[in-house]
């Protein structure tokens, strides 16, 4: 017999010994298809089993005993579905009854003699073990046992098993962390480290095992950011400007407001980048209504005044509309032909918008990301703003560089992520924060209510309407087809509130299942004042502009996120009035507390932290950049930061030779640059 040494781990799971065509179902339902994929598929919890004596056994308590067996098992059928099986033990000095339910296939294994591990609870009184399980491999001492993420049909022990098998075929995986810095570092091995993640000899390996594997994430994603921001610069040779900075003033002085200090910081980052002889790459990070698309605005005037054209693009088509207006609208007066490239758009309109477009016609595009992916061309861009940056991320990124589009890039972001969180994963742009909303907004005043206290909501919506402001209502679901869910429906809440307000006051419904024609109908004469009380579901969640209402009721409020509800509640207090926030839910909710306490995004996402300890980084998991097998952005941030060091210098000293010693860096450069 070989070895089957595999110096390429792409290989197909078939290869595995004693992997049929049932097992490669079920893995690939698992999205597991190759060695790599299984060998890196880690636990994601551990069991610490440790043996230890009767004596030492509490009453009533789970532990794991081991013995001989005593006595041949016997079994009774209870019912089809229950059996009972009993045999005795001999464990130390003790012969013990053990009684175990619906393990009627292991009366077989269970010779005379055979020694073996039970995990189950003893009772002293009547010397009964009754076991939830039996180890036929023999544990002494401590065992660390991995549990994994499964589908039905796959079992742990099955899947453990297979990985073993994987390592017996002798693999040698890549290594993405380079050989200086394991030495450095004084890292494990990477084929001992993956080893001893899924097959931990002691916790202290284990320990040593995951933080090579979470440097390795980090270091990867790190290179991936750093080495966009390298390409970038290279060849970074900033377009030509020449700009009229009396026009510009005039500009930012029509404006209906005076802007805030950290808008007319953001505004002169934004217009040094422009000037210089560099590209501009950079990240407007602000809390909702901060007035980040403002000074977005003011970026695309600068661009104008420079003689080139300007995009922007928006998550949803919602929003590029109504960036379309709004836009048209600031810049009627100093006649900037603003246009609009979303789906819906027929084919016919289209055309016409591209034509335009190419013939420099049209100084300032808007549209949904699609944008860029579609083959729009335009006559001289000049700067790219990307609205709601947490929405893209690196892929959207490589993508805009990919296209050869060599403009100055803008982008925005919402996603209040802890600063020091943000300057780390958005390490490849400059960043301007803007800290201080505009003057004279009041914080929106938030209460979490039981849904028996629906009454004082109602009374304080009709005090609103009377005053002539509009309510946002939203809930979790459109319609809860089967009634099964307890939870409030935009349907539903529409017949309800029409009753209580006795068909007087206008009420509709709003949610992404309706054609974008009706969409922009409703939000339309909500806008305008025709509809009091909008019902949706979070379709509205970002950036809708509707100044004049006051008050947002949020039903299951338990549901969302706080990323959610900060994001859905910054859609009130828009102007100067004072806004309500109300968080309906039954159930007593450490969110909503934040929600009530606080206004501040990065105080709400610091507490999201807090309260959830690992896993979603504050919403960033839909961008799919930011979702690693061990690493924990929070948890791990020392080792995230060193990263983004040790990548950086990585690169400036291997970027020269393309990376010529490391072909496994290579390959991420090509994914990089083939994604769309
Ligand atoms: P963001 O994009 O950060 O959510 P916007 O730029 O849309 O914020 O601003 C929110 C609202 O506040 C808009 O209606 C905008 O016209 C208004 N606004 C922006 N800057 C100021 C300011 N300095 N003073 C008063 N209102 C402002
Ligand atoms: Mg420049």
């Amino acid at each position: 017999m070989y070895d089957i040494i595999l110096m390429v781990i792409d290989m197909d799971i078939s290869l595995i010994r004693g992997v049929g065509s049932k097992s490669i179902d079920y893995l690939k339902k698992m999205n597991l298809y190759t060695i790599n994929d299984v060998i890196e598929y880690y636990p994601y919890r551990y069991n610490i089993i440790r043996v230890i004596h009767l004596i030492e056994a509490r009453d009533g308590e789970v532990v794991t005993i081991k013995g001989v067996v005593d006595s041949e098992p016997r079994v009774s059928y209870i019912n089809k579905a229950l059996n009972r099986m009993a045999f005795k033990l001999r464990t130390d000095n003790f012969i013990i009854n053990v009684t175990i339910f619906n393990r009627a296939f292991y009366k077989n294994s269970l010779k005379l003699g055979r020694v073996i591990n039970l995990i189950g609870k003893y009772e002293r009184k009547n010397n009964t073990f009754t076991a939830s399980d039996i180890k036929f491999e023999i544990i002494n001492g401590v065992k660390i046992e991995p549990v994994y993420h499964l589908i039905n049909g796959v079992k742990n022990k099955g899947l453990s098993n297979l990985i073993s098998e994987c390592f017996n075929m002798h693999v040698d995986i890549d290594d993405y962390i380079p050989r200086y810095l394991i030495e450095q570092y004084e890292f494990m091995d990477k084929l001992k480290a993956v080893y001893n993640i899924h097959f931990p000899t002691s916790t202290d390996n284990l320990k040593k095992a995951k933080l090579r594997a979470i440097y390795e994430e980090f270091f990867v994603f790190m290179f991936k950011m750093n080495y966009l921001k390298y390409k970038y610069d290279l060849d970074n040779k900033g377009l030509t400007r020449n700009i009229d900075k009396n026009k510009l003033n005039e500009f930012v002085e029509s404006l209906p407001f005076k802007l805030t200090d950290d808008q007319l910081t953001a505004v002169d980052d934004i217009y040094n980048d422009l000037v210089d002889a560099k590209r501009m790459n950079r990240l407007v990070l602000g809390d909702v209504g901060s007035g980040k698309t403002c000074v977005a605005v003011i970026g695309l005037y600068i661009n104008y005044l420079s003689g080139y054209q300007g995009a922007m693009m928006a998550p949803t088509e919602i929003l590029a509309r109504q960036h379309y207006e709004s836009i048209s609208n600031m810049f009627k007066d100093v006649g900037l032909r603003v246009g609009l490239l979303v789906g819906s758009l027929k084919k016919s309109e289209k055309n016409k918008v591209c034509e335009k477009l190419e013939n420099g016609e049209i100084d300032i595009l808007i549209g949904t990301h699609a944008l860029i992916s579609e083959n729009v061309k335009f006559n001289n861009l000049g700067l790219v703003v990307t609205d709601e940056q947490h929405r893209f991320g690196v892929n959207q990124r490589s993508n805009l560089q990919n296209k050869g589009i060599m403009s100055d890039v803008l982008y925005l972001s919402a996603t209040p992520i802890p600063r020091t969180y943000a300057l780390t994963i958005y390490g490849d742009m400059d960043t301007s924060v803007i800290k201080t909303k505009p003057n004279g907004r009041k914080e929106i005043i938030t209460k979490a209510l039981k849904e028996k206290d629906l009454k004082n909501v109602l009374f304080k919506m009709v005090e609103e309407i009377k005053s002539g402001h509009q309510i946002y209502v939203v809930a979790p679901l459109i319609e809860d087809e089967e009634g099964e869910s307890n939870l409030n429906d935009v349907k539903k809440l529409k017949e309800k509130f029409d009753t209580a307000f006795n068909n007087k006051v206008r009420v509709e419904i709003l949610h992404g299942k309706m054609k974008n024609q009706e969409k922009d109908e409703i939000m339309e004469q909500f806008k305008n004042g025709d509809i009091k009380v909008l019902i949706s579901t979070t379709v509205i969640e970002v950036g809708v502009d509707v100044k004049n209402s006051t008050m947002m009721v949020i039903f299951n409020a338990e549901r969302f996120g706080l990323a959610t509800l900060h994001q859905l509640r910054g859609r009130v207090g828009r102007n100067s009035l004072q806004s309500y926030c109300y968080l309906i839910s039954n159930q007593d909710c450490e969110r909503l507390k934040v929600m009530e306490e606080s206004n501040d995004g990065f105080y709400i996402s610091e507490k999201d932290f807090e309260l959830r300890g690992e896993g979603d980084l504050f919403g960033t998991r839909q961008s799919g950049d930011m979702v690693f097998k061990l690493g924990d952005i929070r948890r791990d941030f020392k080792i995230l930061a060193q990263c983004k060091t040790d990548a950086s210098k990585f690169i400036a000293d291997n970027i020269v030779n393309n990376f010529s010693n490391y072909p496994q860096f290579r390959n991420v450069i090509k994914e990089l640059e083939f994604i769309d």
